[in-house]
């Protein structure tokens, strides 16, 4: 079937609405992942991710690229040592081994798109060491704490 129509804001038919990633594995808050295309003659997945108000995705970092299109809502984004905000249709570019987080509004949920390589490495979350390094610039230590 070429065609899955949307059924919604955010929703498309025959495409589950899966845990974010396995709970308890890495710190994680009110957030879905929907795999819309994955097919081995592409090498990349491209899925969707919505976060709920308040909610944020994981504090990461990985040698694989993320390429993100954000597509409902606003919300922010941790890259590296720099804060963003991100609103409807704003593309961000997650180069490797950069951290990264992604944060709704308070009011607001944020929905993207999130194309990755099928074949990829495992995140990485911060040790100790590397959180106190991150929350050394005020405006990250800001973003962290929501
Ligand atoms: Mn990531």
């Amino acid at each position: 079937m070429t065609v899955r129509r949307r059924i919604g804001e955010g929703r498309w038919e025959r495409t589950d609405t899966l845990a974010y990633k396995e709970e308890g594995s890495a710190p994680f808050k009110a957030i879905t992942r929907q795999i819309l295309f994955d097919d081995p003659r592409l090498q990349c997945q491209l899925r969707y991710f919505e976060i709920a108000p308040g909610g944020y995705s994981t504090l990461e970092r990985h040698e694989h690229m993320h390429a993100v299109m954000i597509v409902r809502g606003r919300g922010r984004c941790l890259l590296g040592d720099a804060v963003h905000e991100v609103e409807l249709h704003d593309l961000v570019t997650i180069a490797p081994l950069t951290w990264h987080q992604l944060r709704a509004a308070p009011d607001e949920p944020l929905g993207f798109l999130c194309m990755v390589n099928n074949e990829r490495d495992r995140p990485q979350l911060p040790t100790p060491e590397q959180l106190a390094e991150l929350r050394r610039n005020p405006a990250v230590a800001a973003f962290l704490d929501g």
